[in-house]
């Protein structure tokens, strides 16, 4: 699809927006994209390195949450799309302090999708000419559907049963997406997609915690007794789910996005200091680093993806599965500490 717009991305320094932004630039060159983010203690742009110079690119350091600075954004840069992830994204941050959660993922997304609409469209169910094709695409989360037994799995039409301040903030974040499709009719696609991993991720994290405390030597932490299972997808999977459902969704429509890849903490952390053990030897094992620590508070057991709407309708399919996927995200983060 060659359209030469301009897109509006929020949180393209966080993890999976750095992985985005490079990976969209490349493939749909027609196309300007604007990086909205704050820089939280989250966002990073040595992430952006890569394509800080290309043409097609310009950052802009802001908060989603200031409303003047979004509608001077849409006046100045006439945006023909919207791809938002930015985000408080951290579930333990949110168990300490969730009105950062509150408003950066409820207002924040409120303000771009108000703002966008004004620009957009003049009355509800009336896009301005020219404008018809403009859309707003909401990045979320599989964690809005709840926790799962040992058996099923999260679908499009999974009741939303958030759990934690994070989960709770982007499922409202979520309906009031939902509701400006239904009650204005504008043309919003929404992805739910379950844990990434990948290069750019930041410290605080399952992986890069499990790998950053291995080869310094610390104790590797896993909360409870490591059984909490979780669907992981290779990030660049998901960016590849992403620039799908923004050029080809439907609007109105989520897609759930999942590689099919359920594993628990205690294989997670199992595979990865075997991987270390080879690449990167010690006296002893990594896995005597391994040490079991109090459960998070209100913590999942178990999330897992039914992905068949994306990949039937959208064609989407997962090219990573994790013993591929981590091993490419060990090399990263080697090199990382390393440096
Ligand atoms: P992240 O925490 O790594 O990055 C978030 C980015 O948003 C950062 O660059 C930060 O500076 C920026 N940001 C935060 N508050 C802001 C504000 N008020 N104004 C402007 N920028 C702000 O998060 P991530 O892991 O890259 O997640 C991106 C999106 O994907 C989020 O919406 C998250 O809910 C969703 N998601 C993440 C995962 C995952 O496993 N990481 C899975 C499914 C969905």
């Amino acid at each position: 699809m060659v359209r030469g717009e301009t897109i509006l991305v929020t949180g393209g320094a966080g993890f999976i927006g750095s992985n985005f932004v490079p990976y969209f630039l490349e493939n749909s060159p027609n196309e300007q994209l604007v990086n909205l983010d704050n820089l939280t203690y989250a966002g990073e742009l040595s992430n952006l390195e890569e394509i800080a110079d290309n043409p097609n690119y310009t950052f802009i350091k802001g908060d989603i949450c200031d409303r003047k600075l979004i509608e001077k954004l849409f006046e100045k840069y006439h945006f023909d799309g919207v791809i938002h992830f930015a985000a408080e994204s951290h579930v333990d941050n949110s168990i300490t302090n969730p009105g950062a959660f509150i408003n950066t993922n409820i207002t924040g997304t409120f303000n771009l999708i108000d703002v966008a609409k004004t620009h957009w469209m003049s009355a509800p169910f009336q896009y301005i000419k020219g404008k018809e094709n403009n859309r707003f695409h909401h990045i979320s989360t599989d964690e809005v559907y709840g926790t799962l037994g040992e058996t099923g799995l999260f679908k499009e039409d999974t009741h939303y049963a958030p759990n934690s301040p994070y989960s709770a903030s982007k499922a409202a974040s979520d309906f009031v997406v939902r509701s400006y499709y239904h009650t204005y009719g504008m043309n919003v696609v929404t992805t739910n997609c379950s844990n990434n991993y990948g290069p750019k991720q930041h410290n605080e994290k399952l992986i890069p915690t499990i790998i950053r405390k291995a080869i310094n030597g610390e104790q590797i932490p896993i909360y409870g007794d490591g059984n909490n299972i979780r669907d992981w997808l290779y990030v660049l999977d998901h960016c590849k789910g992403i620039d799908l459902a923004y050029k080809l969704g439907k609007s109105g429509e989520t897609y759930n996005i999942g590689g099919r890849n359920e594993r628990n903490n205690l294989y997670i952390v199992d595979a990865i200091c075997s991987i270390l053990d080879e690449l990167k030897p010690s006296k002893k094992s990594y896995k005597e680093q391994i040490t079991f620590v109090k459960d998070r508070p209100g913590h999942d057991f178990r999330y897992a993806i039914d992905a068949t709407k994306i990949e039937k309708e959208l064609g989407w399919k997962a090219d990573e599965n994790f013993e591929s996927g981590i091993r490419k995200t060990i090399n990263w983060y080697l090199k990382k500490y390393n440096k």
